[in-house]
């Protein structure tokens, strides 16, 4: 079960802050694009997005863009960014992750993996073995019967997410 339960699940990607990655270890972001960053219909980062690309370079952490989606899309994404971007990821596999860490010399115990698919961006940080995988929910989802499966069958794993952060604030709370 805690396989497929995120270890962090933020509303929003601007949520993450580079001091929270730090307090936890982590100066690598796997960054996924579609759906976290913004939603499949924009080809370009927000000015949001740029904003906190550039708060994350600004304090040392390192992001690089790993997507399912195809070179096209995620060049174009990427253009101005001057990150390292990996398209046709393979997400779960976590290969190409892999090849990124050792192309930037990071150790996967200092890189954390954000998306907003469990079963994908999860799954990859679990098989590559990353200090963190952090969650948030798809801006905006696909309609296809596919992606309403997945959303399903993520269900039980967020709730276990929701009842573990309970579990832990209760303790916190008794113990103070
Ligand atoms: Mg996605």
């Amino acid at each position: 079960m805690s396989f497929s339960v995120p270890d962090y699940f933020f509303e929003h990607f601007d949520q993450i802050t580079p001091s929270f990655l730090h307090s936890i270890g982590v100066r690598a972001l796997f960054c996924d694009i579609d759906n976290t960053l913004v939603t499949y219909d924009d080809p370009l980062p927000t000015p949001a997005v740029i904003a906190w690309l550039e708060e994350m370079h600004q304090a040392g952490i390192t992001v690089m863009f790993l997507s399912n989606n195809d070179t096209v899309r995620v060049q174009q994404f990427c253009e101005k960014t001057a990150l390292l971007s990996c398209p046709h990821a393979h997400k779960p596999l976590p290969g190409k992750a892999k090849k990124m860490l050792k192309q930037m010399n990071i150790d996967k115990k200092e890189s954390a993996i954000l998306g907003d698919q469990i079963f994908t961006d999860v799954w990859t940080g679990r098989f590559l073995g990353v200090k963190a995988t952090i969650l948030v929910p798809p801006i905006k989802d696909k309609k296809t019967f596919f992606f309403r499966l997945k959303r399903r069958l993520e269900k039980p794993f967020l709730a276990a997410y929701h009842r573990r952060t309970r579990r832990i604030k209760k303790e916190k709370q008794r113990r103070t």
